[in-house]
């Protein structure tokens, strides 16, 4: 499997600056794309088309959404459908982001209801997992991941594929915050979400991607890529701009 290099872009970007960005992205990777690597840009929704048409035809690129409702139509003022974004162009979609746990105060059993709803619509589902600083402080870091996995993979068929399902592990405290979790901080997390994935999907669990996120930057995503069971990254501030996006998806 190709390692996963994700943008996040959260709630920043208009249209224009979007898809300008995704273009330069590009631009900047033209023939410098590492064949093992896979770039993904989330955007806003609203800069989805704009996103799609700058990556359309560029080979190893993909465009994702950051959230939707777990319903494939109906009376839900405000949300989106995963067929929405699939017919807007996008392939991956995230569930339990940390702001949307902890900002959006989304729990457990409806990151899993959106995880087994989107993977059953035809996205490919990136499950973000990840403990508070005081969790961490608390000893609770595997009770935690085994929690938050167990719930959010709970729907999910036995029969699932690598390239349908991945990971990402981002502590809470990591998260724009400037604070990178150290190389040992991120193996041990990584080989809990590993062991946890080989227990739950066999040998398929030793194939899904497991992306690190917080504060990865382009000083440190080589390090970090570089540790065991690290698939991939999610990235927020750091993939905002493209030049410093694609040095990570190069490092
Ligand atoms: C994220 O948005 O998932 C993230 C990890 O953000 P940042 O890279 O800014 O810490």
């Amino acid at each position: 499997m190709k390692k996963l290099m994700a943008a996040n872009w959260k709630m920043y970007k208009l249209r224009g600056e979007a898809a300008a960005t995704a273009a330069a992205l590009v631009a900047c990777l033209a023939g410098k794309l590492p064949a093992d690597r896979e770039v993904l840009v989330i955007p806003p929704f609203t800069a989805l088309g704009g996103v799609g048409e700058a990556l359309a035809g560029a080979h190893g690129f993909a465009l994702g959404a950051q959230n939707f409702y777990p319903s494939p139509q109906g009376a839900f003022t405000g949300e989106i459908a995963p067929e929405m974004l699939t017919d807007a162009g996008c392939r991956y979609a995230l569930a339990g982001h940390s702001e949307r746990r902890h900002i959006l105060g989304e729990d457990d059993a409806m990151v899993g209801r959106k995880t087994a709803f989107g993977l059953a619509s035809g996205l490919s589902m990136i499950l973000c997992v990840g403990e508070k600083v005081e969790e961490r402080q608390a000893g609770q870091l595997e009770a935690v991941l085994a929690r938050q996995l167990t719930a959010g993979l709970a729907d999910v068929p036995a029969d699932v594929t690598p390239e349908a399902l991945a990971v990402a592990y981002e502590p809470v405290w990591a998260i724009g915050t400037g604070l990178t979790a150290g190389p040992e901080e991120i193996a041990g997390a990584h080989a809990v979400v590993r062991a946890f994935l080989v227990k739950r999907f066999g040998a398929v669990g030793s194939k899904i991607r497991i992306l690190y996120g917080g504060s990865v930057k382009p000083g440190n995503a080589g390090q970090i890529l570089g540790i065991d069971n690290v698939d991939g990254v999610l990235v927020g501030g750091a993939s905002l701009d493209a030049d410093s996006f694609a040095a990570i998806v190069a490092a």
